[in-house]
């Protein structure tokens, strides 16, 4: 049996439904899985099937089950054997799993013996991916070996029985790990539990403290007190970017955000990530938590530990990861007090080692499903199936919000969330998890992929490595990698048309592109459309200042004349000499490259209506235009089917390729944008357009297969109605769900582009 059927609870099942059946034979973990010989009665192995297809364990996913006769043995008996470590490891670690209801129950018992015990877990809960060394997955294997077992916890162990037969980290407060209270040099305040309600007290006193949880270190303050988020942003310097909070259960998140069946369902599963909500205007938090957002990220607690510390808090508290701006997270209690120096006012650690960090994720109920932003706990290392065997390939991802990606076999293994790859610690986690999944999965790469773009640290990187075993290096266009890596989570073929809109990526013409429509698959793919292009006054100055997109566009709309327009606040921001310059710039061309790129037509916009004209983190002023047309989205139709707008205009070239020309529909905005419009009807009305736009582009075309994906299709409102807007005319749209559609999903993508660039140099085509 393939699949997640390690560290479930799969060989237990397997022991008391053989000896429910009355069934001989034997079960035993191996590097691929689990094994189970069956003897007995035709009847009884038929229902034996029944019940692992119909009722298999909770987390257990089986991939395939192969059965094969074997000759009738006559010996009596059903047992599980120990682990067998031979042959190819396709096995699938399991992603850590938030506390059960059934652990919780007990830590809340004041009659059990792990009431209050921060490390309760059981087969159906707990770390795995963060305490998992080795393979197989056997206690001596993770972090936890360091413990030995009791007699209490031994007997559970061993009963299968029991909930926690086999139960790796299984621990008590006679034999498991321990928590501590520390000051900021290290020296220990409090033990257990009175560390716990050190940390409680901190909080309540409006101290940051650094909590050491499942996959690394968050910094936690008080949500409500607006001077505790001040001292935690100005810290980490964090200035504007959203935090996250922790609530103690759903009705904590009721009382803060709007809580469907659906995102209720995300927010409470095994998962546990943080959820995007729209925030309810009475929510009782500080309003320097996510200023100017519609929506707050909420997360439920994953372990007992942050369990029991929100409910001796009884308030929200910020949960942000415990780093210094956008770089990894801290694991180590000893590397933390110097990372997080200067941060954290207390310490709340344990003797748990980490093996990996593995961040929280964070998701969005989009179209109707929950989407991935950011995969890291409870999505990591699963893999992605995929329908023929693939050579070792190991994808490297691009430059932000990097992920790797390694196939094995069947499978495309995903990393956890790595970050952006700007700071030498960034790169140092990026080669350490390279290295720990070649290690984990035992397998040398066949070939490296990577990014077009020669400067990203990850390309670097790749082409090093591949020197070094002199294997090859396969460069893989950015757009081309968001394409395949939508089918293959999909496990669609194409040809698709890929509606690929993000940031920014290298175009094989060694220009900027970012709104793109590539027809093709993971073999090859043709530019049949693109956005009109545009400069970006002054290079990457323009990402942080949209205005200066805003005024290159206002340049090609209006001429000179665009300089004089003080009634915009694009321009009036830029002093008269400063409009010279950039309007030479952008006759000249000089220090002003052109793009397609629809995420900086979005920050254009932004700017345009005044909404944003500066961005302190990428993909700010986009966020901010999605909140202001959500904000419009009640007074115009919801799920409208009909165009708002229907200013985008597609421009067809004699050789059949189109551009989707902006110019009318900017014409459009700039021409009802005044003091007495509202901004975001005006931004509701663009992305309305621009899914129109998408759907020309899509009739064009004419595949019936389309996949939206990029990091544009963050957004819901421009997700939604492009999605409604195709399915509406006969398509078959794509969308991410559990690989994010920003740069997290690009190593899969470049994996997949890799093993067909692969066969045709095999075949010397
Ligand atoms: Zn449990
Ligand atoms: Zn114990």
């Amino acid at each position: 049996m393939r699949g997640a059927v390690q560290g479930v609870g799969f060989r237990p099942f397997v022991w008391r439904l053989a000896h429910a059946l009355s069934l001989a034979g034997w079960v035993r973990n191996d590097i691929a899985g689990v094994f189970i010989e069956l003897e007995g009665e035709d009847g009884a192995l038929r229902e034996f099937r029944r019940a692992l297809d119909e009722a298999p364990p909770p987390l257990a996913r089986i991939r395939e089950i192969l059965e094969n006769p074997a000759p009738v043995t006559k010996e009596p008996g059903f047992t599980i054997r120990p682990s067998e470590d031979a042959g190819a490891r396709t096995v699938l670690v399991l992603p850590d799993v938030a506390t059960c209801p059934a652990c919780l129950a007990e830590v809340l018992d004041p009659k059990d013996r792990r009431h209050l015990y921060p490390f309760a877990n059981c087969t159906n809960c707990g770390p795995r991916f963060t305490i998992v060394t080795d393979l197989p997955y056997d206690r001596p294997a993770t972090t936890m070996a360091a413990f030995t077992l009791c007699g209490e916890c031994r007997a559970e162990y061993e009963d299968p029985r029991d909930r926690r037969f086999h139960a790796q980290p299984i621990a008590c407060p006679a034999c498991g790990p321990h928590l501590e209270a520390w000051s900021p040099s290290g020296d220990v305040l409090a033990r257990r539990h009175e560390a716990l309600l050190a940390a409680a007290d901190a909080l309540r006193a409006g101290a940051v403290v650094a909590v050491k949880g499942l996959g690394g270190f968050h910094l936690m303050c008080d949500a409500r007190s607006a001077d505790a988020v001040a001292a935690l942003r100005r810290r980490k310097r964090r200035e504007e970017k959203p935090l996250a909070l922790m609530v103690r259960d759903v009705a904590a998140a009721r009382a803060l955000a709007e809580v469907t069946d659906e995102s209720e369902a995300l927010l409470a599963g095994p998962e546990a990530p943080i959820v995007l909500l729209p925030r309810r205007a009475d929510a009782g938090v500080a309003s320097n938590v996510a200023p100017g957002r519609p929506e707050l990220g909420l997360m439920l607690p994953a372990t007992p530990l942050h369990h029991l510390l929100l409910r001796e808090t009884r308030f929200p508290v910020v949960a942000t990861s415990g780093n210094r701006s956008e770089e990894p997270i801290a694991t180590d209690e000893r590397e933390a007090l110097v990372r997080l120096a200067g941060m954290a006012d207390l310490f709340l650690v344990h003797d748990r080692a980490l093996a990996r960090h593995v961040d929280d994720s964070v998701a969005r109920v989009v179209a109707g499903a929950p989407r991935l932003l950011r995969r890291a706990r409870g999505w990591a290392p699963l893999p992605v199936p995929v329908r023929e065997e693939l050579p070792v390939i190991l994808g490297v991802g691009a430059h932000m919000k990097t992920a790797v990606a390694l196939s094995v076999g069947r499978q495309v293994f995903l990393s956890q969330h790595v970050g952006d790859l700007e700071t030498p610690e960034a790169l140092d986690a990026f080669e350490r998890v390279i290295a720990d999944f070649q290690r984990l999965y035992a397998v040398e790469p066949a070939a490296v992929a990577h990014d077009l773009h020669p400067g990203y640290a990850s390309t670097v990187f790749a082409k090093k490595l591949a020197e070094a075993r002199g294997l090859p290096a396969v460069a893989v266009q950015h757009h081309h990698a968001h394409l395949a890596a939508c089918l293959a989570e999909n496990e669609a073929d194409g040809p698709a048309l890929g509606v690929t809109w993000d940031g920014t990526g290298l175009g094989t013409d060694g220009t900027i592109w970012g709104g793109e429509f590539l027809l093709g698959d993971a073999s090859g793919f043709t530019r049949v459309a693109h956005l009109r292009p545009f400069r970006l006054l002054g290079g990457d100055a323009a990402v942080k200042e949209p205005r200066r997109i805003a005024l290159a566009i206002l340049l090609e709309l209006l001429g000179e004349g665009a300089l004089g327009r003080e009634d915009l606040e694009c321009v009036r921001s830029f002093s008269r000499s400063e409009r010279e310059v950039l309007a030479k710039m952008a006759s000249s061309g000089l220090n002003a490259p052109v793009t397609t790129s629809a995420g900086r037509l979005f920050d254009a916009v932004a700017s345009l209506l005044g909404i944003a004209q500066k961005s302190s983190f990428e993909g700010q002023s986009a966020m901010a235009l999605e909140a202001a047309a959500f904000e419009a989205w009640g007074e115009v139709a919801p799920g409208a089917a009909q165009p708002l707008a229907g200013q985008i205009r597609l421009v067809i070239s004699s050789d059949g390729s189109a551009i989707l020309d902006w110019e009318p529909l900017l014409s459009y905005l700039l021409g009802k944008s005044s003091p007495g419009v509202s901004s975001s009807l005006l931004a509701a009305e663009f992305h309305a357009a621009l899914a129109d736009g998408i759907a020309a582009a899509a009739a064009h075309v004419g595949a019936p297969r389309v996949a939206l994906t990029g990091g544009c299709f963050q957004n819901k409102l421009l997700t939604e109605l492009a999605a409604a807007r195709l399915r509406a005319a006969g398509f078959e749209v794509l969308l991410h769900g559990a690989v994010p559609p920003n740069d997290g999903g690009i190593g899969l993508g470049q994996v997949l582009v890799a093993a067909e660039r692969l066969k045709h140099l095999h075949r010397g085509d």
